[in-house]
């Protein structure tokens, strides 16, 4: 038999490294902007259209290229940045593998010119799948303007899996936003579809941060600084209270090259620790310095991982950095941290299970109401309506849920009896609650504020009170957004917040979605919306947090699964508003909750698929204390 092992044509072997550097849309946006910077330039530009799957276009005013480096640029491991293996672990410049415009140019159609300022003419040439179809002098002004268009043109499959344009887009703003941040004393434009969305003037962090994100930035930023023998910190974190729901205004910058490294935000939020309320994210962007021997960035082509020598000790130095900045500013503990749920639609906590009863306020007339800002008539309001619970409670075990935005289009919702619940239950298991419900032994309980244990005739079923009310949200949301009938509870005092440019893409995208839910909101300029309606379960004062809450987990969702718009939204919502284990529940809250999930159309998951509910079996007990 003849040998059978040939090497691939270059253009072949150039599509599979490809496959390493250049992923999506924004793989370019990273690379052609590392390029100029390493280049010199001090002005970038860079222009996306049709979220960069249609053109991705970088323009700086470095020091171009000759007409034969332009040419060799598009060869694979052609670098003027390493000559040398040691060069690799002394390494000043962003680019150093020499194989991202090869690869860029083996799955795009690329248009490239370029000049140096000792040449007279520039030079332009143009790649398409690894092929030069021209090469030719051109006039241009000195530096490198390059052209990559219809990315993954030539192999459609690649094409096909590029997500939806606003997932796209987000890729690429991630990536303009760290390159950006590391360089504040560069300028930067960027122009999507031809209107300039970020003017980026060269200065200092600050100024970047504030044209960036937003000028209210500016007042919620501690300087952090440190230096040791190991590594130099500098940059900005935020103070404790202007945490964000959202991740993504995290920055580290090694180098002046962003990565990605879960070990020191680790450190960050250890330095933190109770600051900041669950689930919640500092604001930070740090810069190490570190000798470049003590350092890999070579562990992936994208470069964005990182070895340190000695990790353990930046761990130490960062988290030590941290902790100084915000003691120096004598920040202390500023939320709540309690941070008391409350499953009853409602703008204050529910009020302690014992006080209740005697804390119920007397009725006021029409007046008196009119009178108290409407905080407080929803509390009043949800007092007397504890006040009901706990009366009905005593006589017939019924507790009436607050209304349900989507209830009068619900026949299912109709107010369930846990008594109901269990039968209903019990034709499919063989469980049966005592129907002597109102002794005390009888009523549910908490465990570990995480579970909820009640008794029922087989044994003892065990609820995950925060899948169990993830599946509520679930359906409850999921038919709003079916029938359109949310419920919105008007602000009254509308809220403004900021977004980023991408989130308020999204939220034009899922503008409808949005609305279904019963949020109503106008956009009001640049990355500013004014929200004047929630739906009733959003606590006044947090609607930005909702809000966002609520994109984050849209977002996340959209990259790992595939959902429709709504199921997503719902998903998101209920994710978001649910519970958490460690909320305490008083007793009336408990039953709601279960009659609530009984009353559901799939009450045994949650919308990830956990399971709500367990019973664990007398007879599985009595095996705990059998002698074997
Ligand atoms: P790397 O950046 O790893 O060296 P690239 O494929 O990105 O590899 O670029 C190859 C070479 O092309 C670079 O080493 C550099 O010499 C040259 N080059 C690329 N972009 C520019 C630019 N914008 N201006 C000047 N030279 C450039
Ligand atoms: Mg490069």
């Amino acid at each position: 038999m003849s040998d059978v092992i040939q090497l691939l044509p270059d253009a072949i072997a150039n599509q599979i490294a490809a496959g390493e550097v250049v992923q999506r849309p924004a793989s370019v946006v990273k690379e052609l902007l590392e390029n100029a910077i390493d280049a010199g330039g001090t002005l970038i530009s860079i222009v996306v259209k049709d979220s960069g799957k249609g053109l991705v276009q970088v323009i700086d005013n470095g020091r171009g290229m000759s007409s034969s480096d332009a040419r060799m640029c598009f060869e694979r491991h052609a670098t003027s940045k390493i000559r040398q293996t040691e060069d690799i672990y002394n390494i000043h410049t962003l680019g150093f593998r020499g194989e991202a415009l090869a690869s860029i140019a083996a799955v795009a159609q690329v248009e490239l010119t370029t000049r140096r300022e000792e040449d007279e003419l520039a030079t332009r040439i143009v790649v398409e799948g690894s092929e030069f179809k021209q090469t030719e002098p051109a006039t241009g002004p000195v530096g490198t303007n390059i052209c990559v268009k219809n990315l993954f043109y030539n192999i459609p499959a690649r094409r096909s899996f590029l997500k939806s344009n606003s997932v796209e887009v987000r890729h690429i703003m991630d990536e303009f936003y760290r390159v950006v941040l590391a360089r504040p004393d560069l300028g930067f434009r960027f122009f999507q579809s031809d209107k300039l969305v970020y003017d980026l003037p060269a200065g200092s962090l600050p100024t970047r941060i504030g044209d960036l994100f937003t000028s209210a930035y500016s007042s919620q930023l501690l300087p952090c600084e440190e230096e040791t023998d190991h590594v130099r910190i500098t940059g900005l974190i935020g103070k404790p209270e202007f945490h964000k729901r959202t991740r993504g205004e995290q920055f580290f910058f090694v180098n002046q090259r962003y990565i990605k490294s879960n070990y020191l935000h680790h450190a960050v939020m250890s330095a933190y620790e109770a600051m900041l309320p669950d689930g919640s994210f500092p604001f930070y962007t740090l810069f190490l310095e570190v000798d470049p021997q003590h350092i890999d960035v070579n562990v992936h082509p994208t470069k964005t991982e990182i070895k340190f020598s000695d990790e353990r000790t930046i761990y130490a130095i960062v988290r030590a950095a941290v902790k100084r900045s915000l003691g120096k500013n004598l920040v202390s503990p500023v939320f709540d941290e309690e941070n008391h749920f409350a499953i009853f639609s409602s703008t204050e906590p529910s009020p302690p299970e014992e006080k209740t009863t005697t804390t119920i306020p007397s009725r006021l007339n029409q007046k008196e109401y009119q009178a108290l800002p409407s905080a407080e008539i929803t509390r009043r309001a949800n007092l007397e309506h504890w006040e009901s619970l706990y009366r009905s409670g005593d006589e017939k075990s019924h507790f009436d849920f607050p209304k349900d935005p989507t209830e009068e289009n619900q026949e299912a919702t109709a107010p369930v009896t846990l008594q109901s619940v269990v039968n209903r239950t019990s034709e499919r298991g063989e469980m049966f609650l005592e129907s002597e419900q109102k002794a005390a032994s009888d009523a549910p309980f908490q465990i570990h504020h995480t579970y909820i244990a009640v008794h029922v005739k087989s044994g003892i079923m065990l609820v995950d009170q925060q899948a169990a009310h993830e599946r509520i949200l679930f359906e409850q949301y999921s038919l709003a957004l079916e029938k359109k009938s949310a419920v919105s509870q008007q602000s009254l005092f509308p809220q403004t917040i900021q977004v980023s440019s991408t989130d308020l893409a999204l939220l034009q995208e899922l503008d409808e979605e949005i609305r279904a839910m019963g949020f109503v909101f106008t956009i009001a300029g640049d990355r500013t919306l004014v929200v004047q309606g929630v739906p009733p379960d959003v606590k006044t004062g947090t609607e930005q947090e909702v809000l966002e809450g609520i994109i984050e987990q849209y977002k996340s969702n959209q990259e790992r699964l595939t959902l429709s718009k709504r199921d997503n939204m719902a998903r998101s919502i209920a994710r978001r508003m649910a519970m958490k284990a460690g909320q305490r529940l008083s007793e009336a809250e408990m039953r709601a909750l279960i009659d609530r999930l009984f009353g559901c159309i799939q009450p045994d998951y949650a919308p990830d698929g956990r399971k709500t509910t367990y019973v664990l079996e007398l007879g599985k007990i009595a095996t705990f204390f059998t002698n074997t």
